[in-house]
């Protein structure tokens, strides 16, 4: 039976490219066609074909106006009104399942659509009840190379892993354009983090109040502990780098999903 994966990340992030290319690699590799969802409602142009899309259900521009809403507003809201109809959804899921490897979910372009809303919460528990799931958190790796920033990305990874609790890999994207290896490192070896955070204030790069520095060597204390529980991956969705990978990493997921998940869910029923 298929393997989930939940596609989360910031704006810009990449993605729904990396939908495209998961899809474009899944297609070329020995694997079955995977089964597509997009839950993007403000997506002008998708690169894939989705076999469940969100634009067929609701029209969130016309959402935004009659409802008088902000573009924000409006896929929030278009959000809500599918997911009223995401049993029916979840039907079609259940009953591809057997005869697909992979089911693969794009989510808005905003983050914090998906991950602070109800009906995120709803479709990821959902998903994660009808096989087994994990979450690809992608990650601007480009944009991601001062320490500040790197950790506050952490962070919010952290707190989307707990919110779900679900399986999670970490997936460095664009590698085409900055290596992932400095992110290995950081999360790797606490010290090399630390000093990379000083350095970069002694450069004056990154000022800021006296308190910043303690707060950031007790932030990335509790990262420390976070990086145990999770596997980090390069990709480029661009030229398809470190597919084999990914995939090496979904594979782990979904052990842990059997393993921990699974059982915990068994009991809650
Ligand atoms: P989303 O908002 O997270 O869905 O991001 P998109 O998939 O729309 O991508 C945002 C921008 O990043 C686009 O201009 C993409 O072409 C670019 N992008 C995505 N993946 C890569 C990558 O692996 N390498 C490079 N160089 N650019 C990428
Ligand atoms: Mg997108």
């Amino acid at each position: 039976n298929a393997t989930g994966i939940i596609v989360i990340g910031m704006a810009g992030s990449g993605k729904t490219t990396f939908m495209q290319r998961l899809n474009s690699y899944l297609h070329t590799s020995a694997h079955k066609q995977p089964y597509i969802l997009n839950l993007d409602p403000a997506v002008t142009h998708l690169p894939f074909s989705a076999n469940i899309d969100i634009r067929d259900t609701v029209d969130y521009a016309e959402v935004m106006k009659q409802y008088n809403l902000g573009p924000n507003g409006g896929i929030l809201t278009a959000l809500n009104l599918f997911t009223t109809k995401f049993d029916q959804v979840l039907g079609l899921v259940e009953k591809r399942a057997t005869e697909v490897d992979y089911v693969l979910l794009d989510t808005p372009g905003q983050i914090e659509i998906f991950t602070w809303s109800a009906s995120g919460a709803i479709i990821t528990d959902a998903m994660a009840s009808a096989l087994p799931t994990c979450v690809a958190y992608i990650i601007d790796t480009p944009r991601t190379t001062s320490p500040a920033t790197f950790m506050s990305n952490m962070l919010y990874a952290c707190s989307i892993l707990y919110k779900t609790r679900l399986p999670f890999i970490l997936v460095f994207n664009k590698t085409d354009v900055q290596p992932h290896s400095f992110a290995l490192e950081w999360m790797r070896d606490f010290e090399a983090f630390q000093e990379a955070l000083l350095s970069r204030r002694n450069e004056g790069g990154e000022d800021g109040p006296g308190y910043m520095d303690s707060l950031m060597n007790s932030m990335s204390l509790v990262l420390d502990e976070f990086y145990k529980h999770l596997r980090a991956v390069g990709v480029s969705a661009m030229t398809g780098e470190g597919m084999p990978e990914f995939f090496q990493a979904v594979d782990e997921a979904r052990e842990e999903y059997l393993k921990d998940y699974k059982p915990e869910l068994d009991a809650m029923i």
